[in-house]
């Protein structure tokens, strides 16, 4: 399957002994002159490219006073060390949160402290070479930018901010990422990060609604650029043809249907993903938003509801208002943008849908909480509403549920090692790796629980756990979307 080894699965995670330079070779595709020109970016790497990037370095710390601190405060304390999959899952010491911001911070206190200017030895200054460069591509991709690391810092020190904006100075010395940038391109071009034509996606969403009416006897409609409809409903293009996140469409559907809301999809904003957000790129991720704001506008919806993909719903939960604000022409009864975990919930506290839970009685489910939701954004009024609301949907929809291990779950959640803009096949070997912890917290349950199926609200974790399951023995289809178990439980026209 593979020119690596998996890692073995312990009863308990276990902290490795460092081995230096073991994922030195890990690298992602260097993205082609086309896909980097469509972001603004140079097509190669530029002549001057040290000073490019200095001189970005200082536009970045200058204008995001959160990054210099970042810079200026770490300690050493160490309480990161261990706290980072990628470090647990390859022994590589530089996937250290603190050694990997400190391949940035070295060349930041070289040119702009005054210590690093006159006395680099003593403070671990350098200036930025070839190899330091080298480092940067290769270990600012093996950062998924989920933010665990900073939970356990006693300064709160981000290191997906500092991995973020490496790559942005990367992006604009002319070293981007392929898998990222292409995708960006895509959106750009045609709407979504398949590049998935009106045509092709008005297609699919027939099929499914005659998957439906053949499952149900009943006629459920996908409808896509209907003018008028009350919500416009942005989903990961994922949504629309992988498994197991088009059974969660199907779910959203069947779920409209029953409260008798009209919704559509656009085609134009036919994607949630923000990949603008990975590549640390303000610009990229603006004009991504806006995409939505013109489509709402367009289409004349009164809401905005998002569908299951993690770090969409952090853009649109903690950025979407100041990226393409102000949303002033929706209906000011609603959050912009809502979640369609916060709409699904709110029917099921009221009533206003019948679920049958034994419809889910093949499965024993856990719940895998997603970086981005979990530790970047929230869910319903209260806090702590991204961790309650989806587990109380779960339960709604089936008898048989048993979360991980405390210390797996909630804010300390672990990535499910495909996250930031690493989900690429040139990236298996860190993916595979860096899906340890998550790996041993399900085995976890599955020994004591009987667990055989996980679900996500993520369309990043979906794909990355359809992947990597099989290479720990677990079955391909044993992650779930939770709108999956909803769309199994829902009694279709059984409410007025
Ligand atoms: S943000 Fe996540 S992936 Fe990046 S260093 Fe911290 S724990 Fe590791
Ligand atoms: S926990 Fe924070 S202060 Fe301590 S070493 Fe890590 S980044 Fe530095």
């Amino acid at each position: 399957m593979a020119d690596f080894d998996t890692p073995e699965l312990k009863e308990y995670p276990v902290i490795p002994h460092i081995q230096e330079g073991t994922m030195a070779h890990s690298k992602p595709f260097v993205a082609k002159a086309e896909f980097q020109e469509a972001l603004g970016f140079p097509g190669e790497l530029v002549d001057n490219w040290q000073q490019v990037a200095y001189d970005k370095m200082e536009e970045l710390t200058g204008k995001y006073r959160s990054l210099a601190v970042y810079l200026d405060s770490c300690v050493k304390c160490g309480a990161c060390t261990d706290k980072c999959h990628y470090y647990i899952g390859t022994s590589d010491p530089k996937n250290m949160p603190v050694a990997r911001q400190d391949l940035f911070r070295k060349v930041y206190r070289r040119k702009f402290t005054f210590a690093g200017k006159y006395f680099p030895k003593l403070v671990g200054a350098v200036d930025l070479t070839k190899e330091v460069l080298d480092d940067w591509y290769s270990y600012f991709h093996q950062c998924s930018q989920c933010r665990r690391c900073s939970v356990f810092c006693p300064y709160g020190i981000d290191t997906a901010e500092i991995s973020m904006a490496a790559r942005e100075v990367m992006d604009e010395i002319g070293v981007g990422q392929k898998y990222c940038n292409e995708i960006i391109a895509k959106v750009y071009k045609i709407g979504n990060n398949l590049g998935l034509p009106k045509p092709a996606l008005v297609d699919t969403l027939e099929g499914l609604e005659e998957d439906i009416e053949d499952e149900t006897g009943v006629t459920v409609r996908l409808p896509v650029d209907e003018k008028g409809a009350e919500v416009l409903v942005i989903t990961p293009s994922a949504d629309f043809f992988a498994e197991p996140h088009v059974d969660g469409l199907m779910g959203y559907a069947k779920v409209f249907h029953e409260a008798g809301v009209s919704w559509t999809l656009s085609s134009a904003a036919s994607e949630a993903a923000n990949f603008g957000m990975f590549i640390g790129s303000y610009e990229n991720m603006r004009k991504l938003s806006l995409r939505i704001r013109e489509a709402a506008l367009d289409l004349g919806v009164k809401r905005i509801i998002f569908g299951e993909c993690g770090h969409a719903w952090r853009v649109a939960y903690s950025f979407l208002n100041t990226l393409a604000g102000p949303f002033d022409f929706l209906d000011p009864k609603y959050p912009v943008p809502q979640h369609i975990m916060e709409f699904t919930h709110d029917l099921i506290q009221r009533d206003a849908l019948t679920l049958d839970k034994s419809a889910n009685d093949d499965m024993v489910l856990t719940f895998h909480d997603s970086c981005n939701v979990a530790r970047a954004s929230r869910m319903g009024p209260k806090p702590g509403g991204q961790f309650v609301l989806p587990r109380e949907v779960i339960k709604a929809s089936c008898n048989h549920y048993y979360d991980m291990p405390q210390d797996t779950i909630h804010e300390s959640t672990y990535c499910c090692g495909g996250g930031g803009g690493l989900l690429t096949d040139d990236l298996m070997e860190l993916r595979v790796k860096g899906a340890l912890p998550r790996m041993e917290a399900l085995k976890h349950v599955v020994e004591n629980h009987g667990v055989t199926h996980m679900a996500a609200i993520c369309a990043i974790c979906k794909s990355q756990f359809a992947k990597v399951l099989p290479y720990y023995g677990f079955q391909m289809d044993s992650i779930v979307s939770v709108h999956q178990l909803v769309s199994n439980a829902i009694v279709l026209g059984n409410k007025q």
